[in-house]
């Protein structure tokens, strides 16, 4: 008998991104809603038909979703904040893409998330340790809840029609719950037996309707829980069992291991249990030995996070005894989590040379996989053997490939083994030698780095990626912005200058197009949030950097000016959380390679005459493991390899860093031992409260906490960002303290960041007038 195969989620985006382009058509007002919807019901057909065709045995329906799949759940259970309007029954898509984007007043669908008038969006967060990123439910303090459409039903039916018979997703209460906040800062899960309620109908209209499993994802349950919430998830299961005894529920736990929930979940009343075992192969034999025999183990053995071909033969040795020890109707092989995380199909990159399309598998071919997988199961000696076989062959060239492997890279980490990289002195001793160096003023002024990626920009460069125009010309165009930026941040008087980053396409992709062991795709899109996708960077093999990568804008840039210009690098650990990274290796041996690579890069500039380089970490904090025991982990080898590119330069180099948040308070520590001269952090949407915990902790560098708030086009005014300023004053030492914008200015206008950078060194200004040099710094002891 034949394992059963199931897949817990297709992406949404569709093979040609169809729902972004018919997302966006629909927000400018160019083309009406019918053709939206229309649009995703083919995009849905399309996803059910071609899992069948594919032959998956469990197909998902429910999993579609026009922005994000928190925010429908927050939608379907009538979770909708009042500022949007909203009373009673069906839900308007204009009050649906409000709570996702925002809304201009009377001009809801104008194409842009607006801040300042209108109507704020929902916030929004990351998805566990994804780079998708769900729009946060907000529950009052009497929150109710109503059905206002039974959208996995729908869907169930949609399916149904088209001679596919599916098992609807829904997001599990305790997750939705865990995942909101309530306005009140109370416990959402308080709200649990309001809920319970309005699924339980979900689910009983589904089975009325015919459906025998949903499945309900509880990803939850790899967090750290607290005894209350195990014991919400035991109280909603329980209802389940009680309330809907007829349907069948596979709960879907992914992104790592169940750990101490485990006991939790193996007690809860439900028909199937589905597990991670690629994020968590450990749990394998555990889980496997503990689950009831009459329940269905749905095993996630293909990895839905990442896009390398699995060596099936080794991923059949891993389930033998799972295969062996049950009854084989009570058996489902699945993906790790949902598809989403992943492109659609490797076919569409006609660009990439075959040996690593060989080594690649999007979401389609991780189908195919699991196919084979069942096949191969099925009958050792068959039809399924000689498969297995070419596939073990393929996944094997990739671990033995040249290409791969650059016994340079392994010396080079070697010599760096066991030694803590440092800077050769304290830092106290390097802001002496850096002041006597650099003639900057008290409450130095400065920015981030990018500056207005305009569209002339992006036209030009694309352009010359089409080859429409001459690198001679680019280089030009870019030389001319290069000067106009130089010399207007000249004109304001900022004091340390950036080059204004014209020629980057994004702050990763620019350096791993450099760098070897890097690939990119043209087509594999993955979403980040609603109709926002990325192309992230794979990482195949080892890292080095063949050639300078920044210095000849740094040295046409310094070449315009007397004033120190920034030499600007994104940092190892940021490269590595958003790309997607060989498995062969430790994540934190990849990290390193890339540090040394960075670190080379640093080290030439310092030679070509940097002064002062920064080196931004904006997911440092975003690659913090789901479970709290596994962070320091994590952070020891992030610290590390920040300061292994980071320290080889003199004494009277300053290094930067720049951190795209400003939540500290439980990472102090390692934000301190990253060392840097100078860190700037975002803080002025807190009204620098997040900057208690630098005063508590008493960060002993420089610190430039964010004035400005690049996320909106409001521009604040002088005597803002000074009240800003003092609040700062009231937190640091004047001698700490750098004035800057958030974060980079690369997605606003010029109309916003002239006078808004204006102001901002005008309120600099000010301050020195008030404290011409600064309450002295503390003798330390
Ligand atoms: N230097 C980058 C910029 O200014 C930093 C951006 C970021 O950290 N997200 O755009
Ligand atoms: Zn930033």
């Amino acid at each position: 008998m034949t394992i059963k195969t199931a897949n817990l989620g297709f992406p949404r985006i569709g093979r040609h991104r169809e729902l972004k382009f018919a997302l966006e058509s629909y927000w400018s007002g160019k083309s009406d809603r019918g053709v939206l919807l229309e649009t995703a019901a083919r995009l849905r057909a399309g996803a059910w038909l071609e899992q069948k065709a594919r032959g998956i045995g469990v197909i998902p329906s429910n999993d579609f979703s026009l922005y994000d799949h928190v925010l429908d759940t927050a939608v379907m259970v009538g979770a909708i904040p009042p500022v949007y309007g909203w009373r009673a029954g069906a839900v308007d898509l204009d009050v649906y893409f409000a709570m996702a984007r925002g809304s201009n007043g009377g001009h809801a669908a104008c194409g842009h998330a607006h801040q300042g008038d209108g109507v704020p969006a929902l916030e929004m967060t990351k998805w566990f340790d994804t780079n998708y990123h769900y729009l946060v439910p907000e529950f009052e303090k009497e929150q109710s809840f109503e059905l206002t459409k039974n959208t996995p039903l729908e869907a169930f039916l949609e399916a149904r029609a088209l001679g596919v018979e599916t098992r609807p997703v829904l997001l599990g209460p305790v997750t939705f719950l865990k995942l909101g906040k309530s306005r009140d800062g109370s416990s959402s899960l308080r709200l649990l037996e309001r809920l319970l309620p309005v699924y339980a109908r979900i689910l009983a209209e589904l089975s009325n309707a015919g459906a025998q499993w949903v499945q309900i994802d509880e990803p939850c349950l790899v967090l750290d829980l607290t005894g209350e919430e195990r014991q919400a998830l035991v109280r909603t299961y329980a209802a389940f069992a009680t309330l809907i005894p007829d349907l069948r529920i596979m709960l879907a736990s992914y992104f790592g291991a169940l750990g101490d929930n485990l006991d939790t979940a193996l007690a809860l009343p439900v028909a199937g249990l589905h597990v991670d075992l690629v994020r968590a192969p450990e749990q394998a034999g555990d889980v496997i030995a503990r689950v009831a025999p009459g329940q269905t183990l749905s095993l996630g053995l293909i990895d839905g996070r990442n896009i390398w071909r699995s060596n099936l033969a080794k991923v059949k040795e891993t389930i033998a005894a799972a295969v062996a020890g049950r009854a084989r109707d009570t058996l489902q092989i699945a993906p790790s989590c949902s598809l989403l995380h992943v492109p659609v199909d490797v076919a569409l990159e006609t660009a990439l040379d075959d040996e690593l399309k060989s080594w690649l598998s999007f979401a389609v071919q991780k189908l195919d996989e699991l196919a084979l997988l069942s096949a191969a199961l099925e009958d050792d000696e068959g039809a399924g053997l000689p498969a297995l076989e070419a596939n073990a062959v393929a996944a094997q060239a990739r671990l033995t490939s040249v290409r791969v492997h650059d016994p340079i890279v392994a010396g080079r980490l070697a010599e760096f083994e066991g030694k803590v990289p440092a800077r050769a002195s304290t830092f106290r001793h390097r802001q002496d030698a850096q002041r006597r160096r650099f003639d900057l003023p008290l409450f130095p002024t400065t920015t981030i780095g990018s500056f207005p990626q305009t569209a002339e920009v992006r036209k030009a460069r694309s352009m010359h990626d089409r080859g429409e125009l001459s690198y001679i010309d680019y280089k030009a165009f870019l030389e001319r912005e290069t000067v106009a930026v130089v010399r207007w941040q000249e004109e304001i008087g900022l004091d340390v200058l950036v080059h204004g980053e014209f020629e980057r396409n994004d702050m990763v992709q620019y350096f791993g197009e450099q760098l070897s062991g890097f690939a990119f795709t043209r087509h594999a899109w993955v979403q980040s949030y609603g109709s926002r996708y990325v192309r992230p960077p794979i990482i195949y093999g080892d890292v080095a950097r063949p050639n300078p990568m920044t210095i000849g804008w740094w040295d046409y840039a310094q070449s315009l000016t007397q004033r120190p210009m920034k030499g600007m690098l994104t940092g190892p650990v940021t490269i590595l959380n958003w790309s997607f990274v060989r498995d062969d290796l430790p994540r934190e041996t990849v990290c390193r390679q890339i540090a040394l690579a960075i670190r080379d890069e640093v080290l030439d500039l310092e030679r070509a005459g940097a002064a002062i380089i920064q080196i931004d970490e904006a997911a440092l904090r975003e690659g913090l493991p789901l479970r709290r025991r596994d962070w320091q982990h994590y952070l020891d080898w992030a610290v590390e390899a920040f300061r292994l590119c980071s320290t080889g330069v003199a004494d009277e180099t300053q290094i930067h860093t720049h951190m795209c948040y400003s939540e500290f308070n439980d990472i102090m520590p390692a934000i301190a031992a990253m060392d840097a001269d100078v860190i700037s952090i975002e803080t002025s949407r807190s009204k620098m409260e997040l900057l208690q915990a630098f005063a508590v902790q008493r960060y002993p560098n420089e610190i430039g906490p964010g004035v400005y708030d690049i996320h909106s086009p409001r521009v604040p005014g002088v005597d803002e960002m000074k009240t800003l300023l003092d609040l700062a004053r009231e937190r640091l030492l004047d001698d700490q303290l750098w004035v800057n914008p958030d974060c980079g200015l690369k997605t606003r206008t010029w109309e916003d960041v002239k006078p808004a950078l204006i102001h901002m060194v005008e309120a600099a200004r000010k301050l020195r007038q008030e404290v011409p040099s600064g309450k002295p710094r503390p003798v330390q002891a």
